[in-house]
C-alpha cells in the first residue's frame, strides 16, 4: 500500500484506480483543507484593501508566488500567476504575434499538447513568421536531425514540450536549448507533464520561459504559472488590460506595472495561487527526487506487466525511456470499448486523443489508451489494471 494514498480523500470516499494524473491529479487533504480554512477565515480580494483581512490575503498570495519560485528556483518577480498552462503559452505567443514578422520561424514538434501547438500556429498566422514542426521518431524521440535542419538564424522561437503527454518521454530540453540559443532563438518549455514528476531547475535549464498549471501538481485547478527570464517578459506587451496591471492611467496614455503586475490584469486567482502554494509544501516534504525515483520504478512495473499482452502496440515504441505516462491501443479492439469496459471496473484511464492530434497521426492512430501516474499510485493499482484490462480484452475478442 503506497503510504501517500491515505493523504488523498478521495482514495478513502471511493473505490477508484485512479490512473489519469496526466490529465488532473487528485488532491491532498491539506490543499483542500487550505481552501475551506481561507474562504473561512481570511477571504478578501488582494492588492486593493486596507483591511486585515485584505493584507492577509495579499501576503498569502504572494507568499504562495515564492514557493513557487523556490519550487522552480526562479527570481520570485519572474513568477507570473495565469489561469493555466494554456493561457501563460497563450500570453507568451500572442505577445510574440505581435513580434514576429515575415521571414521569421517559430520551431515546435509533433508531439506537442494542443495547447502548445494552436497558439503558435496561429501566430504565425497574424504575423507573416513561418511554422515549423521537428518531426518524432518511431520510437517515441524528438528527431535531433530533423530539430538541427529546421532551426537557423531565422528561428525566433522554439516552443517544446518537457515530457510529452501522449508518449512519456522527456526532450533533451538542456541540448535543444543550447542548440536553439546558439541562433539567438528564445525557447519555452511546456513543463505541464514533468512538473509533477521531477525536480524542476528553470535557471539550470536556461529556458527562457517556463509553464504549467497548479491542476497538474496535486494544486487546485484555475491557476497556472508563467516563468520568464526578466528580458524575456519585459519585451511582451500586457496580455490583457485593466485594473492590477496600471501605473498611471489618463486619457492620454496608460503605463503599465513591472512584472509580474504588468501581466496580472483584474483580479487574479488568489485562492487558487494559496491552494497550489500548500501543494507545492506538501510535495516539498515529501521531495520531488524521491517522487521521481519511484515514479521510474512504477512505470517500469506498468509497462513489464503491460508488456503480457501481445496485443498491444505501443505510442513510441521505446518502452525504456518513458515516464509516468503510456499510451496504447489494442490490436482490433477500439480504445473507447476498453476504457468503458475499465470504467465498470472502477478504473480510471483516458481514452481519446488527449489533445494531441498531429503525434496520434505519426503513429497511425486517431485515438489511444493512457494510462498515467501519480505520486498515490503503487504496485497495487497496477495490477488490478492489469486483471481489469485483460478481462476487458477477451469480452471484445
Ligand atoms: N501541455 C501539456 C503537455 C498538457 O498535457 C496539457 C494538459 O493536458 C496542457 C499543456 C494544457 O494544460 P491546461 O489544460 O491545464 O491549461
Amino acid at each position: 500500500m503506497n503510504i501517500y494514498k491515505k493523504d488523498f480523500p478521495i482514495f478513502q470516499n471511493t473505490s477508484i484506480i485512479f490512473l489519469d494524473s496526466a490529465a488532473s491529479t487528485q488532491k491532498p487533504r491539506c490543499v483542500i483543507q487550505e481552501l475551506v480554512d481561507f474562504y473561512s477565515t481570511s477571504y478578501a480580494n488582494v492588492h486593493r484593501g486596507s483591511c486585515d483581512l485584505a493584507n492577509i490575503a495579499t501576503q498569502k498570495y504572494e507568499n504562495a508566488r515564492q514557493k513557487v519560485a523556490n519550487f522552480i528556483h526562479a527570481p520570485v518577480k519572474q513568477v507570473i500567476f495565469t489561469k493555466g498552462a494554456t493561457e501563460s503559452i497563450n500570453l507568451v505567443a500572442s505577445g510574440f504575434s505581435r513580434l514576429l514578422k515575415t521571414g521569421d520561424e517559430v520551431l515546435i514538434s509533433e508531439s506537442e499538447h494542443h495547447a502548445n501547438f494552436v497558439p503558435w500556429q496561429q501566430a504565425c498566422l497574424l504575423s507573416g513568421a513561418t511554422f515549423k514542426v521537428v518531426q518524432t521518431n518511431k520510437d517515441g524521440q524528438l528527431d535531433i536531425a530533423d530539430f538541427k535542419a529546421k532551426l537557423s538564424k531565422k528561428t525566433k522561437i522554439v516552443s517544446l514540450t518537457h515530457l510529452s503527454n501522449v508518449l512519456g518521454v522527456k526532450n533533451p530540453i538542456e541540448e535543444l536549448i543550447e542548440l536553439a540559443h546558439n541562433v539567438g532563438a528564445m525557447v519555452l518549455i511546456d513543463g505541464s507533464q514533468s512538473i509533477a514528476h521531477m525536480p524542476i531547475d528553470v535557471q539550470a535549464l536556461n529556458c527562457d520561459f517556463f509553464v504549467f498549471s497548479g491542476h497538474k501538481l496535486y494544486g487546485p485547478t484555475g491557476i497556472g504559472v508563467l516563468y520568464g527570464k526578466k528580458e524575456a517578459l519585459n519585451q511582451l506587451p500586457p496580455y490583457q488590460y485593466g485594473g492590477d496591471m496600471i501605473k498611471t492611467v489618463s486619457i492620454e496614455e496608460t503605463t503599465f506595472s513591472d512584472i509580474p503586475n504588468k501581466f496580472e490584469a483584474g483580479t487574479p486567482p488568489f485562492v487558487e495561487a494559496i491552494g497550489l502554494g500548500v501543494a507545492i509544501d506538501y510535495l516539498s516534504q515529501i521531495g520531488m527526487k524521491q517522487i521521481e525515483t519511484s515514479e521510474k520504478q512504477l512505470t517500469h512495473y506498468l509497462l513489464e506487466r503491460l508488456t503480457e499482452i501481445p496485443s498491444i502496440s505501443f505510442m513510441g515504441t521505446d518502452t525504456n525511456i518513458k515516464q509516468g505516462i503510456v499510451s496504447f491501443t489494442v490490436n482490433g479492439i477500439h480504445p473507447s470499448d476498453i476504457a468503458f469496459a475499465l470504467g465498470k471496473q472502477h478504473i480510471c484511464v483516458r481514452v481519446g486523443h488527449h489533445c494531441a492530434i498531429p503525434i496520434h497521426e505519426c503513429f497511425k492512430s486517431s485515438v489511444s489508451l493512457r494510462v498515467s501516474l501519480g505520486l498515490y499510485n503503487d504496485t497495487e493499482d497496477i495490477d488490478a489494471f492489469i486483471t481489469a484490462l485483460k478481462k476487458a480484452i477477451t469480452l471484445f475478442e
